[in-house]
């Protein structure tokens, strides 16, 4: 292990780098340099479907653009899967996991009624089935292995936000590690990564802030050393955009699955194709511009965390599966400016009446 200070950047390439991004990333590059440490760049692709190969190049050539550098070739945690494999082990010859058969939906209508929208406590269902009853349900459905968690409070200083801390039974549940379609988890791999690469401090968006005890939890079970946290008032919230813009890029924020919020231009016309697609955890609008004409096929397709959503009276058009598998959007009235409406706009809504 390593006693130089060492700071990382660890994006996620599900789309392109946002101002949010290149912020954490400055800071992170500028608080391990001016200590005359060492900088790390981490692909944290390990959600291989979303995160493909020409996006992680995208962001290292980005990144290469702007003038950072690094001291070790870039790290992809797609390539990581049997580091990762072997802690899960560890983690499991221990007694800390358990596999847990539960779907989506069952977790869904198990969910704590106090919760907000997207997070769900897990109720621990199976969290004590014996060893023939998880063999039996292996048969017919592959599990997620999940971590069993303390109540305890688990505390830690942020160089910025103060003190915190959170009961991870209490407030977060039993969390996934590895993912029933074999995939492991954000928490795992980052925990492995930093503790791997010498990583002495983490320099990150708040967005993570809450995600930090889980990952303190980790540490103390595999005996690694915890760096130093830094929150950033930056992430991918709430990010202005310039509101003299009439029209934005298609796709621009596709699969950007922490967006929770947009405040779109005043003066947008359009909503391009693909622009907020599988944007799971978008729920808000400040408000959709007076003046918008059209929404483009599959604008907001896999949105399923939008609930409501006004539709303005200078509306004309709306494109093919716009609103496809929103699952949560409930009533929502087409002006009579609409003139063009593709049949498959409200598709496969199941919550709209
Ligand atoms: N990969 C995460 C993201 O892009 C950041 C993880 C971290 O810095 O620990 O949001």
């Amino acid at each position: 292990m390593t006693n130089i200070p060492t700071g990382r950047f660890a994006p996620t390439p599900s789309g392109r780098l946002h101002l949010g991004n290149i912020l954490c990333a400055m800071l992170a590059y500028l608080s391990a340099r001016s200590k005359g440490g060492r900088f790390l760049l981490r692909i944290e692709d390990v959600d291989v479907p979303r995160c493909p190969r020409r996006l992680a190049q995208q962001c290292i050539d980005d990144l290469t653009w702007l003038g950072f550098t690094w001291d070790e070739p870039p790290l992809f945690q797609s390539d990581r899967t049997e580091v990762y494999r072997h802690h899960l082990d560890r983690l499991t010859r221990d007694g800390h996991t358990y596999p847990c058969f539960c779907t989506r939906a069952q977790l869904m209508s198990l969910a704590a009624p106090n919760l907000g929208d997207t997070q769900v406590v897990y109720q621990r269902t199976c969290a004590n089935l014996t060893a023939a009853e998880a063999a039996e349900r292996a048969k017919t459905r592959a599990p997620a292995i999940r971590l069993r968690v303390p109540d305890e409070e688990i505390a830690f200083q942020d160089g910025l936000f103060g003190m915190q801390q959170e009961n991870l039974a209490r407030d977060c549940g039993d969390f996934i590690l590895q993912r029933s379609d074999g995939l492991f988890g954000y928490q795992l791999a980052v925990v492995v990564d930093d503790a791997l690469q010498g990583v002495t401090e983490v320099v990150r968006g708040r967005d993570i802030l809450s995600a930090t005890p889980r990952q303190l939890y980790l540490q103390r079970l595999l005996g690694h050393p915890q760096p130093d946290y830094v929150h950033i008032p930056a992430d991918n919230k709430g990010t202005p955009l310039p509101d003299q813009l009439k029209t934005l890029p298609p796709n621009l924020f596709s699969s950007c699955a922490a967006l929770e919020q947009v405040t779109l231009p005043r003066g947008l016309r359009d909503i391009p194709a693909g622009c907020f697609t599988d944007c799971s955890s978008l729920r808000w609008f400040q408000r959709l511009p007076m003046g918008l004409q059209s929404i483009g096929a599959h604008a907001f397709q896999g949105c399923t965390s939008l609930k409501n959503v006004e539709l303005p009276a200078t509306l004309t058009s709306i494109g093919g599966e716009a609103f496809r598998g929103c699952s949560k959007l409930r009533a929502i009235v087409i002006p009579d400016s609409v003139t063009t409406m593709n049949e498959t706009a409200f598709c496969n809504n199941t919550s709209l009446t």
